[in-house]
């Protein structure tokens, strides 16, 4: 595993996490988490499994499951339903602050960010004595590709 800040910091809070809840801190859930935290962008269930095959990491499907019900939990990732059957993921820990335009066509993501976004949800915040952890938005239409197909 390569050391990063942000890897020592995520590592810290999954670690906190396992040990509030009272589960097993294996080797296998690391090293998935690191796996993850080194995918930059979107990745599904079964390219993140074959990602770890080909690297020989014994890590079984369920495992995997299981260990990315955990890291949603604990807030380290964030699950997308593109307008797919797959859900999928990506870290969320800083620079997660970003949106998603989806292309009801041919199903490409793109991300974009803008302050606005966190200055609304700031104001809901004020608003309604809320204690936000999280938002989703989602804008769908066609891409500039699909755009200039039709
Ligand atoms: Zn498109
Ligand atoms: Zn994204």
């Amino acid at each position: 595993m390569k050391p990063s800040k942000e890897k020592d910091s995520v590592m810290n809070i999954f670690i906190s996490y396992l040990k509030r809840k009272g589960y097993r801190k294996t080797h296998e859930r690391f090293a998935i988490l690191d796996e993850i935290y080194s995918i930059s962008g979107h990745f599904d269930v079964e390219s993140l499994y074959e990602k770890m095959k080909n690297k020989k990491y014994a890590v079984s499907i369920a495992t995997l499951y299981n260990t990315i019900e955990l890291l949603l939990e604990c807030g380290l990732i964030k699950k997308h339903q593109f307008g797919e059957n797959t859900s999928r993921y990506e870290k969320s820990f800083k620079g997660g602050n970003h949106d998603h335009l989806i292309c009801t066509a041919c199903g490409e993501v793109v991300e974009f960010w803008n302050p606005a976004v966190k200055e609304i949800q700031e104001a809901a915040t004020v608003s309604t004595g809320f204690e936000v952890n999280y938002h989703a938005l989602y804008f769908y239409g066609l891409c500039p590709k699909c755009k200039s197909h039709k």
